[in-house]
């Protein structure tokens, strides 16, 4: 069945100061109404102050990481949105007209980015409001209904994320910080909104709720009107909002108290010169660059501080060889420590110098993970972790006598083998490693051990 999916995503700027006042932006640190003055209580009289250019500057460089073209040279209004809400005292959320335009992640398009503000956090259980998160700025940015499915929404949000995340630009996600509102039509009906999403994993779902309910519907020969649900998160399911909240008649009007924004090209040019690369394009450079495959480059490139070391390798040893230690061993221990690619203690020069030892074979790449696995844990010397965990390759000259010892005290296994019994190298092998406290590379003794044998036979 043909489908339209769009999004509204709303997320918080990484500022220090909220958007048209003075006060911190750290509201979930501090007690209730702390972070607060007459601004950001909508308090009678009080007067905005210019809207903060560090958000200013933080959206255009989301925008830009979009590939929007960024609206230039011409005033672009705060508005006045009307509602009535308990968290909201003045009775209007400040937003934005749209700060850029037409921009593309994954196909789809980028309709347009804003800027707005966070209300208060209302809690309708006891009635009380909490005003330190009144004001905190926040990016909009919607996009076309280029989605088709609900998988298709979920890869989006997915990259739209890393991209989010790689600026630096917005608040973690741990705080629950990304706020989206769906929207999803189904051939023959109308268009339906779902707000109160709040993760990639919640997006899916309402999605696959709505799609089931929608066709249920066209199914009965019932029309699909247009509406506004809400998602409920505990119950993965969406229901009619109150008429109420429906009633969306913002009454929009350019806010007196602020001047335009105009956003000059020399500020534009100075945010693109600085910003980090986007992700997705990162990705296609690291194909291109180190001839890496797209899905080793994609688990790469997940984490900005996890790409950053790996090109800081790329430096010290093959880049093929660091992009399989990426992606399987070190990715591997990672996930298991349950640690990002921010948490890793370890220098790179500490890691180049295990990387380096891998490539010129002093020890094996069973005793490399070994030792990455330490220098995780409590980065070192690699040298020394080595000595420490009692690795490092045997000598070629001691191998082979470790080799003719295993021989010599196996005879019936020698015997077994010579007359077509395979596994009972395997034992011998077994032998040689005992003999080499394990140090030996288990390749290197099948080879040594087949040539001593072919002696024999
Ligand atoms: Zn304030």
């Amino acid at each position: 069945m043909n489908m339209l999916i769009g999004f509204e995503i709303h997320q918080q700027l990484a500022t220090e100061r909220k958007m048209y006042c003075d006060c911190p932006t750290n509201y979930q640190d501090v007690p209730p109404n702390t972070n607060v003055c007459p601004i950001c209580t909508g308090m009678p009289g009080s007067k905005p102050l210019s809207p903060n250019e560090k958000a200013v500057n933080a959206a255009i460089e989301l925008a830009l990481m979009l590939s929007c073209k960024v609206v230039i040279g011409k005033p672009t209004y705060i508005q006045r949105k009307h509602y009535d809400y308990p968290d909201l005292p003045s009775g209007y959320q400040r937003t934005s007209l749209p700060i850029a335009v037409e921009g593309e992640l994954h196909g789809v398009r980028i309709r347009e980015v804003h800027l707005e503000e966070d209300p208060g956090q209302y809690d309708p259980t006891v009635g009380t409001v909490d005003f330190n998160r009144s004001g905190v700025p926040l990016v909009e940015i919607v996009t076309e209904p280029d989605m088709h499915s609900p998988e298709d929404a979920r890869r989006f949000l997915r990259q739209l994320i890393r991209v989010l995340e790689f600026t630096g630009k917005v608040r973690p996600e741990a705080g629950g910080a990304m706020r989206a509102d769906v929207n999803i039509s189904l051939e023959g009906g109308a268009r339906v909104e779902v707000k109160n999403i709040n993760s990639v994993k919640g997006a899916y779902k309402a999605l696959k709720f709505e799609i089931t309910r929608q066709k249920a519907k066209l199914g009965r020969g019932e029309a699909v009107t247009r509406e506004t649900r809400a998602y409920l998160e505990s119950q993965m399911i969406t229901v009619p909002m109150r008429l109420k909240e429906l009633e969306e008649d913002y009454r929009y009007i350019p806010d007196p108290d602020i001047f335009p924004l105009v956003i000059g090209e020399a500020k534009v040019q100075k945010i693109r010169e600085h910003m980090v690369e986007p992700p997705h394009l990162r990705e296609q450079r690291l194909v291109e660059q180190y001839g890496i495959q797209q899905a080793v480059a994609n688990v790469i490139v997940s984490e900005k501080a996890f790409a950053d070391l790996f090109e800081e390798m790329t430096k010290e040893v093959n880049p093929k060889l660091a992009a399989t230690w990426f992606r399987t061993r070190l990715k591997k221990i990672l996930n298991y420590m349950k640690l990002s690619a921010a948490d890793i203690k370890f220098t790179p020069k500490q890691l180049a110098g295990l990387l380096q030892m891998i490539e010129h074979h002093k020890i094996t790449p069973e005793q490399g993970e070994l030792v990455l696995r330490e220098l995780v844990r409590k980065p070192g010397n690699p040298e020394e972790l080595v000595q420490r965990l009692g690795l490092g390759r045997v000598e070629k000259k001691e191998l082979q006598l470790a080799v003719k010892e295993a021989v010599r005290k196996n005879q019936k296994a020698v015997k077994d083998y010579l007359a077509g019994r395979e596994e009972a190298l395997n034992f011998i092998a077994g032998k040689v490693m005992e003999l080499t406290k394990g140090k030996a590379d288990p390749r290197e003794v099948l080879k040594l051990l087949r040539a001593e044998l072919s002696k024999n036979s």
